[in-house]
């Protein structure tokens, strides 16, 4: 007769079949028999603890739509945030609903929770029985409840929620593009973003490949990265586009908040600051004649454009 056990934590489980995981292997009273070729249904329970969490979950998804954005909004994101809140728990951490809810006050502890999901997901019980092996190996459980969980994993999980706490009381600095490419963003020239230093480099994103022939210029193809901000506006790396000037309008025209005078404005000796022979990096667009453009794009208006990166200032 088939154990029921819990599907996440491995718990024998009281109650009633919650989940079936196809699995190719089986837990019997003797041990797990390992049926090869034949994919079979795998019946599992679900314990008072990991039930109590997906209740956690379950509210907070309800009750904080940042939460469920965030997440990607699928119908399994609370078993997401559970996978999370199991990891969490399992460390000894309190995953109580009051708890949890100080926790997602952060936004940047949001984005973390994102990353830990897919290392989270991979612990579960039943991952045992899946038929790529996900999780730890079979054969090494010692019947415990998150007992198949080892020293190392528990540690590598360990790192990655205490750099997610890191990040929530980080302080933002001043971070230029990493050192593998120019020394400004390909746009506008910026030379800093201000940012916690841990999110710098996924905030300045991956190296691309500038053309300065494409971008108002000439010469051989420069590599660098492109600020969150201009980034809005150029094709995505790897997908076989290079930028060109037009991207380059639409993020200058972004940044005067006249994006949509695009299709019909043309900007005099429009250039990308890769495209400019020595150009130093500075403050963004610090080459345009900013000023007037301001002044044709909005007549008789005075505009505070609000740069959510604006520490380049200071540089
Ligand atoms: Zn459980
Ligand atoms: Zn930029």
């Amino acid at each position: 007769m088939s154990k029921l056990m819990c599907g996440k934590c491995g718990d024998p489980a009281v109650g009633e079949v919650t989940e079936i995981y196809d699995a190719v292997q089986r837990a019997t009273e003797e041990g797990f028999i390992v049926e090869l070729g034949r994919p079979l249904s795998m019946e599992f329970g679900r314990c008072a603890d990991c039930a109590a969490r997906l209740a956690v979950a379950s509210q907070i998804v309800e009750q904080h739509p940042r939460v469920r954005v965030r997440l990607g909004n699928l119908p399994f994101v609370a078993d997401e945030l559970e996978s999370v809140l199991a990891v969490l728990s399992m460390l000894g951490m309190d995953v109580s609903l009051p708890a949890v809810e100080r926790l997602i006050d952060s936004d940047p502890v949001l984005w973390g929770w994102l990353e830990l999901a897919s290392v989270a997901g991979a612990i579960a019980f039943r991952q045992r029985f899946a038929p790529i092996l996900l999780g730890p190996a079979a054969g090494d459980w010692d019947g415990q409840r998150w007992g198949w969980v080892t020293p190392e994993d528990r540690e590598t999980l360990g790192q990655a929620v205490a750099r997610q706490i890191y990040r929530r009381i980080e302080v933002p600095e001043l971070m230029p593009p990493p050192n593998d490419g120019l020394r400004g963003c390909g746009f506008c020239g910026r030379s800093h973003i201000l940012v916690k230093p841990s999110l710098a480099s996924r905030t300045w994103g991956l190296l691309r490949d500038f053309d300065p022939a494409r971008l108002g210029g000439e010469g051989s193809v420069l590599r660098g990265y492109l600020c969150p901000v201009c980034r809005a506006y150029a094709p995505p790396v790897g997908m076989g586009a290079n930028p060109d000037l037009n991207d380059v309008k639409r993020a200058l025209l972004a940044f005067l908040d006249a994006l949509g005078k695009a299709a019909t404005y043309d900007v005099d000796g429009l250039k990308a600051w890769a495209a400019i022979p020595d150009a130093e990096p500075g403050e963004p667009w610090a080459w345009a004649d900013l000023e007037g453009l301001r002044e044709e794009l909005h007549p008789n208006r005075t505009i505070r454009y609000l740069d959510p990166y604006e520490g380049a200032k200071i540089s």
